[in-house]
């Protein structure tokens, strides 16, 4: 079988669309030669050599060493020099080349060729004998370490010593001679360690590189890169062996690597850096300062060393007229590498570039403007959740980083302010003008105030679905939660991280989309939804399938979703209410209450601003769906705890302290997850479910008669688990609603559905049908009852499971397609088989999650439901998941 592909000279045995067998760079390479680019020649050894290897105990397939001689010899006639020939040699590079790009991570040698005589012939033929001794022993160096497996360290030694005792301080100071010395010293060192010399047959040079950079597939650095990446072991790597070009042969010579656009922020102009007299190596060490490609970028760099435009004239008008061409071909950005070698250009390398959320949209919107791309490509060519770069505020990656502690990236965005303990501390603070971030062991809905009123929070405790992390993401407030080398001492007011100390009102920063906690203020970078932003969702819409809705309950929350496109509410958490500080006081009185008269007159006091909260939404909402979720919570979390808290409260309320207490320890619960919550309390306490209900038909009604567009609303009861249980809550609304709509005389429109969040519920669909017209996957509970996993302590051993590869992502994070999505298949199933129109929809974490949107667009839901910062993101990939 065929196991070597040439390239070079103006055609190629391969192209581009052979990344599997010839790896990235080598189909690259074949498809730049087969345009007629100036690409050195070569030849690619495949990716299944590689395989062929390990599969056979290292050894290389029977007919490798032919064909590697042929592509040798292909080289040489198109270069018209000999490998190995001392009067005219051949000298190539050996490179790695996988199918999917993994920089740094495998070995390369250069130079390779070079012995005691060809580097004589080197000498005469480029009539430069220190440029010839340079590039011996750099090969020296180079092979000696990667493929001889001597440390680097021991030449850097060596040369030092040399340097030293010339009292020659830089490289470039280095005469033919001292060179001479050097590569003496090397070859002695190398006989030493080995106990055999350095080897000088060009052909035992070769295979032992070839041999090297399989070797690398396999090493540490490339096995994490791939555990990292999901690349499998199986693909094998590529290697790529190539006529070398010089980019250090003097003045006239260089080397550079250039983007065709802005890979930050995605302007339609060249790109990069290129150094003079300069191998590849020299551009990434660092060493020297890069040069601007363009005349353009220096003047604006306020830079005076000349651009490679004004420096090379014309090898640069000929690099632009490639580099065009292969953006054209490509039909994206593309990341190059090339040399030029006495004012000859050489393209070395080309692929589709890495690129910022920011980039990745102008580009997309600017390719589809320009006629490269369709639409349809465009909306592919952006990671939807890289959109959230560009929704919230981000810290300037120039900027100092001083970290002090890493928590979980719960929500992002960076935020600064003063530390705070407490949320009526955050409250006060901001109504004064000043920004904090509130700094909490956990919170609890009680902090719903100071959560809002915080820029951002910190939590010591709690995973990325913990009670800090949902609510922080609903209200786009940064959030890092679990941050467990935090102790908070609130007493003292300070908290402390491994010997450091941090008191309130000390200024800190947080970074949402990373875990980080930083001390003080580093410079930021604000949100712009620019007009590719606009355009590039404009085209999401007009494709995507499933509907997006927002979770939301305040009016801000409400507008910001419209704001960023949702197309309604999918789940309005009415708790979120219940803790403003008007109404607690009731809910509490409520919750005190002995009997139900008792009950019924405190709620009495709460119904008139639901009625009034409801108005408002509907109002934002203009007709669209609102899908309002009674009470769900366990009664115990509207309480206070500590003596402290109850002593205030009854101070606070004139309700009466020893009851409040009594109540508290009453209603404690050990799994309050599992316990007397969701509909649960609307069985036991119908005249809760009831306001609510009453409260949203009679703001509907409202709506209705002032002539403003009619809401549709969804009335949803959560932790429904079995038919009979839906059947009651089903007759205890109809009721409720008739009996308004019959006070009021007027018709209005409103459905009856249910949250999915128990397996039972799943199981059972077809029971639950029967009574709701809606369904609404829950997938936050779901995940918790279907694993039997908390959802608040995950965060306490999940990152094991990571670690030890059992779960691939945080399933609070992520879909489990496989088991809690086998059952939302199962109810969708169920729900339709008895009830063909029933609507589906998602309101759990996973609504605004891309991979959790592409399921379910596989099972055919109606719409998703997230936050709204991300309902952006959930637009774009449900517009990916329909094409
Ligand atoms: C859920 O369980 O997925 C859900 C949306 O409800 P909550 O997060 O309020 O329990
Ligand atoms: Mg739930």
């Amino acid at each position: 079988s065929r196991w070597v592909y040439s390239f070079g000279g103006g055609g190629a045995d391969g192209d581009a669309s052979m990344k599997n067998l010839l790896g990235g760079k080598g189909a690259n390479l074949a498809e730049m030669s087969s345009l007629g680019l100036p690409v050195p020649p070569g030849f690619t050894v495949t990716t299944e050599a590689c395989v062929h290897y390990y599969a056979n105990g290292k050894q290389y397939p029977a007919e490798l060493a032919q064909q590697v001689s042929d592509g040798l010899a292909t080289i040489e006639k198109i270069t018209g020099k000999l490998f190995g020939n001392v009067a005219n040699p051949l000298l190539v590079s050996v490179r790695s080349g996988a199918r999917a790009s993994m920089p740094g991570m495998m070995d390369t040698v250069l130079n390779l060729g070079l012995n005691d005589e060809t580097v004589e012939g080197l000498a005469r033929l480029s009539g430069d004998r220190r440029f010839a001794y340079d590039s011996y022993r750099r090969f020296i160096q180079m092979y000696s370490n990667v493929v001889l497996d001597l440390e680097h360290h021991m030449f850097e030694e060596i040369l030092d010593d040399h340097k030293d005792r010339l009292d020659i301080h830089v490289d470039t100071g280095l005469s033919a001679d001292d060179w001479a010395g050097v590569i003496k010293d090397y070859k002695a060192a190398v006989l030493e360690q080995l106990g055999r010399p350095f080897p000088q047959d060009a052909q035992e040079q070769l295979w032992g590189a070839v041999g090297a950079v399989f070797a690398s597939w396999m090493n540490d650095r490339a096995k994490f890169y791939r555990r990292m990446h999901d690349i499998p072991e199986a693909w094998g790597t590529a290697v790529n062996i190539q006529s070398m070009v010089f980019g250090n042969m003097g003045e006239t010579s260089a080397t550079g690597v250039a983007f065709t656009r802005n890979p930050s922020n995605g302007d339609n102009r060249l790109y990069g850096e290129f150094l003079i007299n300069a191998q590849g190596e020299d551009v990434v060490a660092g060493i020297r300062t890069p040069q601007s490609l363009t005349k353009i970028a220096r003047e604006e760099m306020g830079d005076t060393v000349p651009s490679m435009e004004e420096a090379m004239p014309v090898v640069f008008a000929q690099f632009k007229s490639v580099v065009e061409t292969l953006e054209r071909h490509y039909r994206d950005m593309q990341d190059i590498e090339f040399t030029v070698e006495q004012g000859k250009l050489y393209m070395l390398q080309t692929r589709n570039g890495k690129r910022t959320a920011k980039a990745a949209l102008k580009i997309a919107v600017d390719m589809a403007a320009e006629g490269v791309i369709s639409k349809t490509e465009a909306i592919n060519r952006v990671e939807p959740a890289s959109l959230d770069q560009l929704l919230h505020p981000t810290i300037d990656p120039s900027a100092q980083r001083d970290v002090i502690a890493t928590g979980l990236p719960a929500s992002p965005g960076a935020a600064t302010g003063k530390i705070v303990f407490d949320s009526d501390a955050a409250e006060k603070a901001s109504a004064a003008g000043e920004a904090v971030i509130l700094v909490r062991e956990e919170t609890s809905p009680e902090d719903i105030h100071g959560m809002h009123a915080a820029r951002g929070i910190i939590t010591a405790r709690g995973g990325m679905t913990s009670h800090a992390a949902v609510v922080a993401r609903g209200m786009g407030r940064p959030c890092v939660s679990g941050a467990g080398d935090v102790s908070i001492f609130p007493k003292e007011g300070l908290f402390r991280v491994r010997g450091r100390e941090f008191k309130a009102g000390e200024i800190i920063t947080i970074d949402g989309s990373t875990g980080e906690i930083l001390m003080g203020s580093p410079k930021m970078i604000e949100p712009e939804l620019t007009g590719d932003f606009a355009t590039l969702m404009g085209w999401a819409d007009e494709v995507r399938r499933l509907k997006v809705r927002a979770n939301a309950e305040t009016p801000l929350d409400a507008k910001t979703a419209r704001g960023f496109g949702a197309e309604g509410i999918g789940l309005c958490r009415t708790e979120h209410m219940f803790f403003d500080d008007t109404r607690i006081a009731a809910v509490r009185e409520m919750i005190l209450a002995d009997d139900e008269k008792g009950r019924r007159a405190a709620l009495a006091k709460i119904a008139p601003f639901q009625k009034a909260d409801f108005v408002e939404l509907f109002t934002i909402m203009e007709g669209l769906p609102v899908t309002i979720r009674l009470l769900d919570p366990p009664l115990h979390e509207f309480l206070p705890h500590t003596e402290e808290d109850v002593a205030a409260v009854a101070q606070a309320t004139g309700l009466d302290a020893g009851k409040l207490l009594r109540r508290a320890k009453e209603l404690h619960e050990t799994n309050p997850m599992l316990g007397h919550r969701g509909c649960r309390l609307g069985v036991s306490y119908p005249e809760i479910y009831e306001m609510q209900v009453r409260a949203i038909i009679e703001a509907a009604c409202d709506i209705a008669k002032s002539g403003k567009a009619a809401p549709i609303p969804e009335i949803m009861h959560p932790l429904v688990a079995k038919g009979e249980e839906m059947k009651y809550l089903r007759d205890l609304t109809d009721r409720t609603a008739k009996a308004v709509l019959e006070e009021q005389g007027i018709a209005i429109e409103y459905t009856v559905g249910t949250m999915i969040e128990l397996p039972r519920a799943a199981l059972r669909a077809g029971d639950l049908a029967a009574n709701a017209e809606f369904f609404s996957f829950g997938t936050n509970d779901l995940t918790q009852t279907t694993f039997g996993i908390s959802r608040d302590d995950a965060g306490k051993f999940l990152g094991a499971y990571i670690d030890k590869g059992i779960f691939d992502k945080d399933p609070f994070v992520s879909l489990d397609q496989e088991g809690v999505g086998d059952l939302i298949r199962i109810a969708a199933e169920r729900g339709r088989a008895a009830r063909p129109d029933v609507k589906l929809g998602i309101c759990g974490e996973h609504g605004g999650d891309p991979a959790s949107i592409t399921f379910c667009e596989s099972v055919g839901l109606d719409y998703v439901s997230c936050s709204p910062y991300r309902v952006p993101i959930a637009r774009l990939a449900a517009a990916q998941a329909a094409l």
